[in-house]
């Protein structure tokens, strides 16, 4: 089972096909002076751009967003010579989303909502990346749209028999083209975060443990993160910062309680299941293309194959 991320609010999904490098659930903060709880507050939280370059920077989740949000700080131009990052994750960088997620993405599908320009900031950054890193798992691929049905695939149109898979089989319905492999493609989530993290040279730090607070000054300040090495979250350590970010997938909803109540995070974990298939080890090649599944009614199932 893996936990995908709901904002409660929109009752969506929220960061599919997005490959964000910040985004709504990734949070920075420095200060929050004098705040309570209410919406307006998170307007007035000091982002870490409004001040001095904090020096001390601890990024919480070592998934995709957590590990692009640490190499792009330690890469910035204004990040100062002598600035650290600790990136601290409390199983093993790409363990839960990051590490599953088919890393499909497209860079005009987008609704034309405020979120579309992060479809195509995105996706040119992958590709830019794929050289520079570079991501060896990297592919433009086609996608087809399959609808299921019984009676076999009939006369596909010429564009959909180039792009067909061989292992495509089975009781199939109509076929049509969902892109063709100009704004549309696949990294592996895992490698991107790997290769961020060994990019990053000695400005970032990797710590494995789980942060259970934060730790702030008498003027709401951040002056560390609390966290813990053992399962039952004894034995405390705290790492020392100015300023943190929380971008720990589903579960950065628990930073509501870490700050005192000035922020609300509306969001929650989706359960579902996910199924990795392995490449054959023989050298055979396999096709790749990208195949969104139709609702099969007799199984109640939808399937996304990538
Ligand atoms: C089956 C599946 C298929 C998907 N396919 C696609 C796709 O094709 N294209 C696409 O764009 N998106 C896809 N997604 C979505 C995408 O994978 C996620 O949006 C993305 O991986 C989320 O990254 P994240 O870093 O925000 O969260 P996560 O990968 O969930 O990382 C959060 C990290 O935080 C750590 N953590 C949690 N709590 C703490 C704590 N207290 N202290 C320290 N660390 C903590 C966790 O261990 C975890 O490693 C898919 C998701 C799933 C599940």
């Amino acid at each position: 089972m893996l936990l995908s991320l709901k904002i409660r609010e929109r009752n969506k999904l929220a960061t599919l096909f997005i490959p964000l490098v910040l985004s709504s659930t990734t949070l920075a903060f420095m200060s929050s002076p004098n705040h309570t709880k209410s919406k307006r507050n998170l307007s007035s939280l000091k982002m870490a751009s409004e001040h001095t370059p904090p020096k001390k920077i601890v990024v919480i989740g070592g998934g995709i967003q957590g590990a692009s949000v640490a190499y792009h700080l330690v890469n910035s131009l204004h990040f100062p010579s002598d600035g650290k990052v600790t990136l601290l994750e409390s199983q093993k960088l790409a363990s839960a989303a990051s590490g599953k997620g088919g890393g499909f993405m497209a860079r005009s599908w987008g609704d034309g909502s405020v979120t579309q320009i992060l479809h195509e900031m995105a996706f040119d950054m992958y590709e830019e990346l794929s050289s520079a890193l570079p991501l060896t798992t990297y592919r433009k691929l086609p996608v087809l749209s399959v609808s299921p049905g019984k009676g076999g695939l009939m006369r596909p149109s010429a564009d959909v028999a180039k792009s067909l898979p061989k292992w495509l089989d089975g009781n199939v319905g109509p076929i049509r083209m969902m892109g063709y492999g100009d704004d549309t493609a696949q990294v592996t989530p895992q490698e991107v975060v790997e290769k961020f993290v060994a990019s990053s040279g000695d400005k970032l730090t990797v710590c494995i443990g789980t942060a259970t607070g934060i730790e702030m000054n008498n003027d709401n300040q951040v002056t560390g993160v609390r966290y813990s090495t053992s399962s039952d979250g004894s034995g405390e350590q705290v790492l020392e910062c100015d300023a943190v970010v929380v971008s720990a997938g589903p579960w950065s909803c628990i930073a509501e309680d870490w700050f005192n109540g000035i922020v609300s995070l509306p969001m929650e974990g989706v359960k579902s299941t996910s199924i990795v298939w392995s490449p054959p080890e023989s050298n055979e090649v396999v096709d790749a293309t990208a195949l969104f599944c139709g609702e099969d009614h007799r199984f109640g199932t939808h399937c996304k194959s990538l």
